[in-house]
Order: structure tokens, then sequence, then C-alpha cells
């Protein structure tokens, strides 16, 4: 294993540059239902802050149920990397699965209200034999071989039963992000239904295909890279916002890049995508792994250094498997959405869905960049 990584945080943003309030309601150009309230006035800030949470860094617990010496303390194993000798990557089932093997429900419907039966798969993929260490700590070896491993077992589950339709792999840390065992690890749900989200970006970037025969996701990602643009008053002739070129990425790698969506609903979200078009992220291959593994480890450093031990998420958003999604795969791009939770929605949020982000976009993507990072 590498030594972790050091990062400098970087000096908060110029107080002049703080002071240009933005207050506008930006569209989601993939799901317009997600829009996001840009409002960086003082009187917005802070919404309530989301606890951090004190990182346990200890190596190895001796109760823990996912260090190594404890593998009889959980479910049955279904995977481990390396395959044989000490493991440092770890499948296996859910203890407390939200979704079974049985079909004891079949769907049931009462007038508008329906249920789907809970068929499905959910499993705990032990991301590293290391108790408390952070992604960005990972080696870049070890992240690759945790990317290629959720490719793994993607693939074999969407094999092992022609009803899966997708498969949803994620990873939580920290009791608000939804991380109930400190030990780091992520999960991986398979289910028969597509998740909403999903099916939305889905059927918006078909429809953009459809119109302008261009992937929406790799539009948004030339826009990331070459985009210039002077907005001025119509009246007094003032520059009302000067876009930038390469104003939303946040780490560029060889085929892997990482931008500040302009309409983030998570004032430090960040999206992970890969540079040439691919719908599936079964089909990333191997020898794409390690750029994949680097970009998203420098990522994770510098929302790291900026927001040190804020509680996150990340998913994997690719191509459902369904025959609804056979045409799609010139119009969908697949990604990694990662999104810190730093603070808690507020009841304005929960009543309209309109998120409300209190950190320009652009602003936290300056601020991301500005990590200084040791080059490897
Ligand atoms: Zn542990
Ligand atoms: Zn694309
Ligand atoms: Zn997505």
């Amino acid at each position: 294993m590498t030594p972790p990584a050091t990062a400098k945080t970087p000096a908060p943003p110029h107080p002049q540059a703080d002071e240009k309030a933005v207050r506008e309601i930006r569209i989601n150009p993939i799901v317009p239902s997600e829009s996001v309230l840009v409002a960086t006035a003082r009187g917005m800030r802070p919404k309530k802050a989301e606890a951090k949470v004190e990182r346990d860094t200890r190596a190895h617990v001796e109760t823990c149920p996912f260090c190594r010496g404890n593998e009889s303390m959980t479910p049955p194993q279904i995977a481990t990397y390396p395959a044989t000798g000490p493991w440092d990557i770890r499948i296996v089932e859910n203890l407390y699965p939200v979704l079974g093997d049985d079909r004891q429900n079949p769907n049931l419907s009462f007038g508008l209200q329906q249920t789907i039966d809970g068929y499905g798969r959910h499993e705990v993929i032990i991301d590293h034999a290391s108790h408390g260490i952070a992604v960005h700590e990972m080696s870049e070896p070890h992240l690759a071989m945790l990317f290629g491993a959720y490719r793994a077992r993607m693939r074999q589950l969407y094999d092992s039963n022609s009803r899966l339709r997708y498969v949803l792999v994620f990873k939580n840390f920290g009791p608000a992000a939804g991380a109930s065992i400190a030990h780091t690890h992520s999960q991986l749900i398979a289910t028969p239904v597509i998740p909403d989200n999903v099916q939305t970006e889905v059927a918006n970037s078909r429809q953009f295909y459809l119109k302008q025969h261009r992937c929406i996701f790799c539009s948004l990602i030339d826009e990331a890279l070459t985009f210039e643009a002077t907005i001025y008053d119509r009246e007094s002739g003032e520059i009302r916002r000067a876009i930038r070129v390469g104003q939303y990425v946040v780490e560029r790698g060889r085929r892997f890049i990482a931008v500040k969506p302009f309409a983030s609903r998570y004032e430090w979200e960040v999206h992970v995508l890969p540079l040439a078009h691919q719908a599936d992220f079964l089909r990333l291959k191997d020898d794409d792994l390690a750029d994949l593994a680097r970009v998203m480890r420098r990522t994770m450093a510098r929302l790291d250094a900026v927001l040190g031990g804020a509680q996150f998420n990340y998913f994997i958003h690719s191509l459902p498997h369904d025959v609804n999604c056979e045409d799609c795969d010139a119009s969908y791009h697949w990604h990694i959405e990662i999104t810190p939770r730093t603070s808690i929605p507020t009841g304005f949020e929960l009543g309209s869905g309109l998120f409300v982000n209190t950190v320009a976009p652009e602003a936290a993507a300056e601020r991301l960049r500005a990590v200084e990072l040791p080059e490897n």
C-alpha cells in the first residue's frame, strides 16, 4: 500500500469573489425535475450543517465483523480478491437485505397503489481489509481492483437472472449517508426495477439524442472542457457572468474526467465520467481501470482536503439491462456521482423538491482544483 497522500487545503476564496452572490434557478440539463436554486447570499449560509463524523482510523478492530480474522461473523462469502490468500476485498451477502431471493410476495395491486415483489440481491463489498481507511488513502492499484470487483459482480448478477434489470453499486460513508458499520464498505443492490432517476436520465438523454444526434453527457464534457461565454446585462452592458474554459473541471485523467455539474443539488457534488463515450459500466476495459482509480482517488483527496471528514455517498449510474434501453447505447453515458452530505435539507427543499445550493458550483470547482496534491 502506498502511504496516504497528503494534501494542502487551499485558502478560502478571495472575499471579493465571495461577495458576488449568485441567485438563480439552474436547470439540470439531464434531469430537469432535479433543478436547483443556487443562492450564495449570506442569508442562505450556512444551511444547517450536517455533522462531520469522527473517522475511525484504526486498522483493525477485534469486534468488527468486516475485519480480517472475523470472517465467521459475516453472512456467507460470495467472492474475495485476490481469490486465494489473505483477502484485500471481500464480497458477502447482506445480513439485513432490503431485498430477498424468495418469492413470498407476488406483485400486488390495490387501485393506484402497487407493490412489486421484493425479489433481488443485496450484497456488501468490504472495500479494504484496513478498517478505517478512507477512499483517498487507498492505493490506486487497490482502487482499480475495487472497480474491477464491482464490474465482475455486476456482470455475474446480470448473467445469473434475466429478471434483474438494474444493479446499483453504491458506497455510504457516515451515519447521515446511511452507513451503519464503520468499516469501509460498498453495497450492491440488484433489482427487477430500474431506479427512477436512472430511468429519467435514460429517457431524457434519448430525447436529446433524437433531436441533436449527440450524447448529452459527451456534450456536457465538451462544454466543461471548452465552453467560454460572457453574458452581458442588456441595459447597462455590464458583465453579468463570464464562464471560463475548464471552469467546471475538477480533475482530468487520460480516460476519465471529474466535473462539477453546473446545476448541482449538493454543494460539493462531483461527477466522474469516461471521456470516450460508453453507455454500460460493464464495458469498462481493464486498461482503463488504473486511470479511473487515479481520477477517483485524486477527486476524493480534493474533497477530503476541502471538507475534511464529510459524510458522502457515491454511486454508479449505468445503462439498465432492459429491453426498453437496448437502443440507448449511443445516447446514455455511464458515470459515478459523488455526493458529499454537508448540509441538511430544509423544509423548503423537502416541500418544493427544489434543492438549494449555497456554494456556487464554479466556486466549489475552483476550490477543489486549488488543492495541491502530490503528483504520483
Ligand atoms: Zn473492521
Ligand atoms: Zn457520451
Ligand atoms: Zn446519474
